[in-house]
């Protein structure tokens, strides 16, 4: 076994690079509070607890810091701290620039055949100015009845008014087929199998029973990872960290006011590795008011190999110009421009995607 780190010094470490980075007082205070509450305690009662899981019991202790220690005392470097390091020094600002700029497209976006506020045409020509090689259109499947999903029918009709449009768009640019495919209880996929092996390019996401236990979300989710139709699982978690965004108005926004909602539990670990395994993308969704994956999770995606996407969840034109918020986080934790699949051509793209099924 590797020797033992000095898991406080670890927590102090993480605390003093977040604060030199300029991050939200709160999360440098997670690792001071989490450094001071185990200081006091002797070396084998932290082992003891790290062992049985039991760190968190502590006051000032929490999920994430509690890996950090369980982490140190097996003798690795934190997985939060190694990525702290990995970004140290270097220019987020610029890095984030520069992965906007490598991004040819955006694999997530929604007209108003669901619930967007706007026709096709419109989002593909903002798309267009936005400098955009390709859109690729994912309305909602039928079980979203809120956000109006497509029946098999109308997404049928929909493929048909995508050719005609992508015939009169500028040479050099098209939409590309999708859907934002709801994730069912059971984890299978809420459209017929012959239209998702249609598809460009199939978004998955979770809309419901978002406070299913842990087990049951993870069993959910393994299964539709596993789907070969499934190319990129969306919005991961869930999570809404603000009623809405800033500046956003109208009907574009509908299915997306909700209040402030909690991360869904699943186990993480076990998703990301599926993911990496059947090399199904995780979604960085742009969303001011969505922000999802969390960067924790983003990092632990990374660690796992996972591939990701840079997607806006567009429900109107101007939104599209929100990928810049993904690459924002994306940076700081660290993530290259070569497992971001939507820094492909439209051609790699469909490739990779008709590759899988
Ligand atoms: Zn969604
Ligand atoms: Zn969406």
């Amino acid at each position: 076994m590797a020797r033992a780190r000095d898991p406080i010094a670890d927590l102090r470490r993480i605390a003093f690079l977040l604060e030199r980075a300029n991050e939200a007082t709160y999360r440098v205070r997670a690792f001071r509070s989490a450094a001071k509450a185990l200081a006091g305690l002797p070396t084998a009662g932290l082992t003891e607890r790290a062992g049985n899981g039991t760190l968190t019991e502590l006051a000032g202790v929490g999920d994430v810091t509690a890996r950090c220690v369980a982490e140190s005392l097996a003798g690795e470097e934190p997985v939060y701290l190694r990525r702290l390091v990995a970004t140290e020094g270097s220019d987020l600002d610029a890095e984030a620039t520069a992965l906007r700029a490598a991004l040819r497209g955006d694999c997530h976006t929604h007209s108003d055949w669901s619930d967007g506020g706007s026709p096709i045409e419109e989002m593909a020509l903002a798309a267009v100015e936005l400098g955009h090689e390709y859109l690729v259109l994912t309305d909602h499947s039928p079980r979203l009845t809120v956000a109006r999903g497509l029946t098999a029918e109308r997404l049928r009709r929909q493929l048909d008014h995508v050719a005609q449009v992508n015939a009169a768009l500028p040479e050099g640019f098209r939409i590309l087929t999708g859907i934002e495919v709801d994730i069912l209880a059971d984890g299978s996929l809420d459209q017929d199998d012959d239209l998702l092996a249609r598809l460009d390019v199939v978004v998955g996401s979770v809309h419901s029973g978002l406070k299913d236990e842990r087990s049951k979300m993870t069993r959910r989710m393994l299964k539709a990872v596993a789907n070969p139709h499934l190319d990129i699982l969306g919005h991961v978690t869930g999570r809404m960290v603000s009623s809405r965004p800033a500046g956003v108005t109208g009907p574009g926004d509908r299915g997306h006011r909700a209040r402030t909602r909690a991360e869904s539990d699943f186990d993480a670990d076990a998703v990301f590795a599926a993911c990496a395994e059947h090399d199904t993308a995780v979604e960085i969704n742009s969303r001011p008011e969505r922000q999802d994956p969390p960067k924790r999770l983003i990092r632990r995606a990374l660690e796992a190999g996972c591939r990701f996407a840079i997607n806006t969840d567009a429900h109107a034109p101007g939104q599209l110009d929100w990928q810049r918020f993904g690459c924002e986080r994306a940076a700081l934790c660290g993530v290259p421009a070569d497992r971001v699949i939507n820094t492909w051509s439209a051609e790699q793209l469909v490739a990779w995607t008709h590759n899988r099924a």
